[in-house]
């Protein structure tokens, strides 16, 4: 068997001309701030990917650019005066942030209504309860590339593998709420080839190049592979061994142009939906 390819880049692209038509149509402007603290090289590329990608869609996009140096108080007084402007939708602080500032402390001072990063501890309450309102992009992203197989996930073991807030256990609510029987597995996982194989849906999120090999995968299973790593040599590669995983399963999600390029089409998706809830639309 060789794999379905699931086209991450096409089906981002339609999604943010979708989005984009959605936006022509609307009374207003949604409007993104994404801040960016330092000078990181690879959050530089990121935040002017999201700016572009917003402008595109037609999005009031903003950066704001501070030192390095900033202290906690300065940045959450720059995200109070953010949620208190009318005219800004969402409200993305480009993660990491230098080490004087806690990461915790910014995601708790962003108006949840505001939260298209969808890392607030309300937002993740509301997917766990049932009532998700933002949901974080890179796991809606990779939801969205698992609808384009059209596998049913009702009854179908899934598994996951990481365990992060920011990957790996929304994806498992996700996968949850559609009736998946999800399992998780992290880096105190004993045999974790065997329950590998028992998979019919393996998401992988752990950041470790290459991990999960083809002989662990079942024939005809679905593979989402999240991770991005850089090898040495340059190359960029997911979680699973592509190669080896494409001659056995089902569907697969290249690395890159599988769900990477769907996190940003997706944070365009979260400030529109923002933007409408805000006005009760
Ligand atoms: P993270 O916060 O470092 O979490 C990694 C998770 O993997 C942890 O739960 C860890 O387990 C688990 N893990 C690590 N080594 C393992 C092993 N040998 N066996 C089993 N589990 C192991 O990473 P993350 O932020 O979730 O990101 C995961 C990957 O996704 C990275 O490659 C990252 O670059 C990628 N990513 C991609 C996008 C995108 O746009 N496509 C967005 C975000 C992240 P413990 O909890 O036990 O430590």
């Amino acid at each position: 068997m060789t794999a379905q390819l699931i086209d991450g880049k096409q089906v981002a692209a339609k999604l943010r001309q979708d989005i984009a038509g959605r936006v022509a149509g609307l009374s207003f402007q949604p409007g993104l701030v994404v801040v960016l603290v330092g000078e990181d090289p690879a959050s530089q590329v990121y935040v002017k990917a999201k700016d572009r990608a917003a402008r595109e869609a037609g999005l009031a996009a903003r950066t704001i650019r501070l030192p390095e140096e900033t202290t906690q108080a300065e940045l959450l007084a720059v995200v109070e005066g953010l949620n208190q402007d009318d005219a800004v939708d969402g409200i993305l602080v480009q993660f990491p942030v230098p080490k004087q500032i806690s990461q915790r402390a910014v995601i708790l001072a962003i108006d949840p209504a505001k939260d298209v990063d969808g890392l607030h501890p309300e937002n993740v309450g509301r997917l766990v309860d049932g009532s998700a309102r933002l949901v974080a992009c890179t796991p809606t992203g990779a939801m969205k590339l698992l609808a384009e197989t059209g596998v049913s996930l009702s009854g179908k073991r899934a598994l996951v593998l990481g365990r992060s807030m920011l990957v790996g256990k929304p994806i498992a609510q996700l996968l949850l709420a559609q009736d998946a029987t999800v399992t998780m597995v992290h880096s105190r996982t004993l045999n974790l080839a065997d329950e590998c194989r028992r998979a019919e849906v393996i998401v992988a999120a752990i950041g470790k190049p290459e991990f999960v090999r083809g002989a662990w995968i079942s024939e005809g299973a679905v593979v989402i592979d999240v991770g991005i790593n850089r090898l040495p040599d340059g190359r960029l590669v997911g979680d699973v061994a592509f190669d080896e995983a494409k001659a056995v399963a089902k569907a697969i999600t290249p690395v890159p142009g599988g769900v990477g390029p769907m996190t940003i089409a997706c944070l365009l998706e979260n400030t529109l939906i923002a933007g409408l809830a805000r006005r009760g639309l």
